[in-house]
Order: C-alpha cells, then sequence, then structure tokens
C-alpha cells in the first residue's frame, strides 16, 4: 500500500504522516493539514456493499491512515462504531418523499458529530504512542454546540488526555447546554465564552498558534490538540459514511452500482461536506454536493459569485449549530482548486479583510440555503406528509434540496444528510410543526415529540433537566490564555 503524506493548505513543504498531524491538529503556520495525494478506492461497490459499517470504515480509513497497522486500526474502529449507537447499522438510510435521510445521529449525543469524535480518542491515542510520545494531550475546542458535548463523551476519563470547551455564551439551544453543563468526567472542563462561535474558534486558534504559550505548557508536560472539524482525525472517519449510503442504496436495490447520486449535507464549518467530497475524489460516483446554509449563507455567497466575505451581521438562527461566518474546511478545497502560495495569500485577505475572491471553481458543488421561515416549513411539510420529523439543521438541508430541484429539474436520486436528532431542539421542531408551542419549555417539549414523532426521547437527553449541573464557568473571550493556564496548574 502507497503512503499517504499530509501537507499544509499554506505551505506543501509541512509534511506529516497521518499520526502526527492527528496529533498537531493544525499547522504550525495556521494552515490545515490536507493529504497530499487522494488515495483511490480499489474494492468494488459489489464487495463493499457486503460489508458492515465497521468493515467498511477499515476499506476507506486505511486508505488515508497508512502509517497505523490493521491491528491499530481495526482496534480504534471497533471501539468507536459499537453499542454505543443505537442501532446496529450505526449510520441508517431511510426514504421519505421521494429523498433518502442518512440518518446520523444514532450516537451518544445524538448529532452527526458522534460519527467522528467515538473515533477520534482512539486515533490520539494510538498516534501518540506510535510517536512515542508520554505528553498529557489537552484538547482545546470551539463548539457551536454539538461539536462540544459529541468530543466531552469521547475524551471523558480517557487515560492522558484532558478536555477543554469553550461554547458561546448564549449561542447554544437549552437541550446543548445542558448535554454540556452536566458532563461527568475527572478530566473534563465546560466554560461559556463571551462572543459567537467564530469569536470562540479565533480565541481557541489563537493559542494553537501561540509559539510562546506551547513552550510554556510542553515545559510542564502539557501538549495541546484539537477535536474541532480541522483534524484530519475527524475529517477522514466522516469520508467513511458517504461510501456506506452509497452502498446501503446498492444493496437496497435503489440505484445500481455505479450510477450517480446526489448529497445535500447541511453546512457550518465545511467539515461534513469535504469528507463528501474526498469520498467522490477517491472514485464514489457523485454527480453533486448541495452545500445547504441557513441565513449565515456566506458559503452560499461564495459558490454563486467565487467571493468570499465575512463583513456581515452574525445571525442567530434555529439551526444553531451551522450559524458560521468563517467555515474553516473551506481552506481545503481552496488549496486543492489552488494551490499554496494562493491559499496562504487568500487566508491572509480573509484575516485581514474579512474577504477573498478567487477563479478556480468546484463544479460539483452548488450552493442553496433557507431562511428560518422555509426551514419551519420544511419541517411542516415533511412531518405533514409523511410522519416524518426532521431536525432543524436537516429541515435547512432538505428545504434547500427543494429549491434546487425547483431550479434545476435534476431528478439525480438523492441523499439528505441527516445531522440531529429532531429532539436536541425540540421546541423548534414543534413551534414548526404548531405555534401553540411557542412558549413552552424546551425540556418540556421533549414528552410532547414523544408522541408527535413516535419515535421514543433517547436516552442520552432522556431527564436531561434534572441532571446536576456541574460547570458554570464563564470566560472572557480576551482572557482565554490565562483560563487555560489556570486549568492546567
Ligand atoms: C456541526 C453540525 C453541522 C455542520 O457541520 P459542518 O461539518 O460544520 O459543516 C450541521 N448540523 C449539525 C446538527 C451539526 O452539529
Amino acid at each position: 500500500m502507497k503512503d499517504v503524506a499530509y501537507i499544509g493548505t499554506r505551505d506543501k513543504n509541512i509534511r506529516m504522516k497521518a499520526s502526527e498531524a492527528i496529533l498537531k491538529g493544525i499547522c504550525p503556520d495556521g494552515g490545515l493539514f490536507i493529504p497530499e495525494k487522494m488515495p483511490v478506492m480499489e474494492k468494488s461497490i459489489d464487495e463493499l456493499s457486503k460489508m458492515d459499517y465497521r468493515g467498511l470504515a477499515y476499506e476507506v480509513m486505511s486508505l488515508f491512515f497508512t502509517d497505523f497497522t490493521e491491528e491499530e486500526l481495526k482496534y480504534c474502529i471497533n471501539n468507536a462504531y459499537d453499542s454505543k449507537f443505537d442501532t446496529p447499522e450505526i449510520a441508517q438510510v431511510v426514504e421519505k418523499e421521494g429523498v433518502y435521510f442518512l440518518e446520523l445521529f444514532h450516537g451518544k449525543t445524538i448529532a452527526f458529530k458522534d460519527m467522528a469524535l467515538s473515533i477520534l480518542p482512539y486515533l490520539m491515542k494510538t498516534s501518540a504512542k506510535k510517536n512515542d510520545i508520554h505528553k498529557e494531550i489537552v484538547i482545546l475546542t470551539a463548539t457551536s454546540g454539538d461539536t462540544g458535548k459529541a468530543a466531552l463523551e469521547g475524551f471523558a476519563n480517557v487515560e492522558g488526555t484532558r478536555i477543554i470547551v469553550f461554547f458561546p455564551n448564549g449561542g447554544v439551544s437549552p437541550v446543548q447546554k445542558q448535554q454540556m453543563v452536566t458532563q461527568k468526567g475527572k478530566n473534563v472542563c465546560v466554560a461559556a465564552i463571551t462572543g459567537n462561535f467564530d469569536d470562540a474558534q479565533s480565541a481557541v486558534k489563537s493559542i494553537f498558534t501561540d509559539a510562546e504559550m506551547i513552550k510554556e505548557l510542553d515545559d510542564k508536560g502539557f501538549m495541546f490538540s484539537s477535536a474541532n472539524s480541522i483534524n484530519i482525525g475527524r475529517l477522514i472517519p466522516q469520508v467513511a459514511y458517504y461510501w456506506y449510503a452509497y452502498c446501503q442504496l446498492v444493496k437496497k436495490g435503489k440505484i445500481k452500482a455505479g450510477e450517480k447520486i446526489n448529497f445535500t449535507v447541511p453546512t457550518g464549518n465545511f467539515g461534513n461536506i469535504l469528507a463528501g467530497y474526498f469520498a467522490k475524489q477517491m472514485g464514489l460516483p457523485v454527480n453533486k454536493f448541495i452545500c445547504a446554509s441557513n441565513s449565515n449563507k456566506v458559503l452560499y455567497d461564495f459558490f454563486r459569485t467565487g467571493t468570499y466575505d465575512k463583513n456581515r451581521d452574525f445571525m442567530l438562527t434555529v439551526s444553531p449549530s451551522m450559524d458560521i461566518l468563517i467555515s474553516s474546511n473551506l481552506e481545503r478545497l481552496v488549496c486543492m482548486l489552488t494551490s499554496q502560495e494562493e491559499t496562504a495569500d487568500l487566508m491572509k485577505s480573509l484575516s485581514e479583510k474579512g474577504v477573498y475572491s478567487m477563479t478556480a471553481k468546484a463544479y460539483d458543488i452548488v450552493g442553496e440555503y433557507a431562511n428560518e421561515e422555509e426551514t419551519f416549513q420544511a419541517i411542516r411539510v415533511m412531518y405533514a406528509n409523511a410522519d416524518y420529523v426532521l431536525d432543524t439543521h436537516t429541515a435547512v438541508a432538505y428545504a434547500s434540496y427543494s429549491k434546487y430541484v425547483r431550479e434545476t429539474q435534476d431528478t439525480t436520486p438523492t441523499v439528505i444528510v441527516s445531522t440531529a436528532s429532531p429532539y436536541k431542539f425540540a421546541k423548534d421542531v414543534c413551534t414548526a410543526i404548531d405555534e401553540k408551542y411557542k412558549d413552552c419549555d424546551a425540556f418540556e417539549l421533549m414528552g410532547e415529540l414523544e408522541k408527535i414523532s413516535g419515535v421514543a426521547i433517547p436516552a442520552p437527553v432522556k431527564d436531561i433537566e434534572k441532571r446536576e449541573v456541574l460547570h458554570n464557568n464563564l470566560c472572557e473571550r480576551e482572557k482565554i490564555k490565562d483560563f487555560v493556564r489556570d486549568q492546567l496548574k
């Protein structure tokens, strides 16, 4: 098997093995790691369609994580994708109203982040062992709501690691917040941080690129890493479910092996959809990716015009995990379409002026978006027609997909990537279905949602309002470095 090296998006002379890139998270110059050459899937769809999720995940990940042994990688996969998921398929495909929903919310925190964050701690521990690193790994994470909880669940009580999660004060749903502040584990810390998600992400990034602080903590036996989707240890595991969804459709006789399909992905930081794009580069038969945004439609504008412009008002929407104006992973696509030199220039322009333009284009990615009313309507319509309750993020994708079909008349079979359980956003989901719920309490509405949807309250959020709050920190974003130093005393 050929070795895949990881190089920087701003400097191709930065070059590491997969395990080193997983440990580092981000390049020293602020760039991200990308595979120097995209591996090609050599197994046929027919062969892959016979595999279960773990088997398929191994086929995909072994092509990217080439410095892991078979035993190491299987250890990681088998520990990640087990009975923590409430369905043996791990990622389930369901057909409603002529489209397919890939339900990625059957893990411990009922959002798709579990798909990658269930395995990241194992990949990281294995990487540390392989590289003979004995420092305590400190995971620093900014979250728009779902990453934080999934990372906390993944890393809680994992020997040799600590995790500190920052969520934007007032920027997450009540259920998301309650999930985080009740997190147990002797190595976990959760804090609200002033500002929005982009502020939180920039504050965390400023630590990763602060050589002095890194040295100071290195001397004390700590090493920082990231659980955000900038880490290839998160991105690559997500490639697997695009293959899995495709194989499920073949297995069920819905499509023929080799036939192209579309994917619609509710997008924020551009991690999920980029994993799909990687799958296509490896050989998965995909026609278009529909990149769905909410009212923070910076990506929609980018794919329509070639100009990325974050200079606009940040909106709080009913799909908070997509409330983002700086989609970090887009840098990887930009680099794949241009060069390291050009990417470095564009990212400099982004950080100095908040805007950049480029002419190179990904013709297989289409930008769409849905505003708040369209999102609510999508939930209402799907419920009325199919008794199927969408969460707000998946609803953005469904509404965007409907617009795309109206615009293009494209009838390609389509998978909508379903990123969260409606229970995580019970209040907005119920209100979309019936206005009468608009002043109700989010936690009370879980019982109501059980009646409406006919799906039992998932164990991870049942009675969550009764759990004890264990974390009550508020961090000023200018003081994030002191906050982290304090935690590591
Ligand atoms: C994180 C998240 C998204 C956005 O995914 P990206 O990889 O950041 O684009 C969409 N929906 C939900 C529910 C999420 O948690």
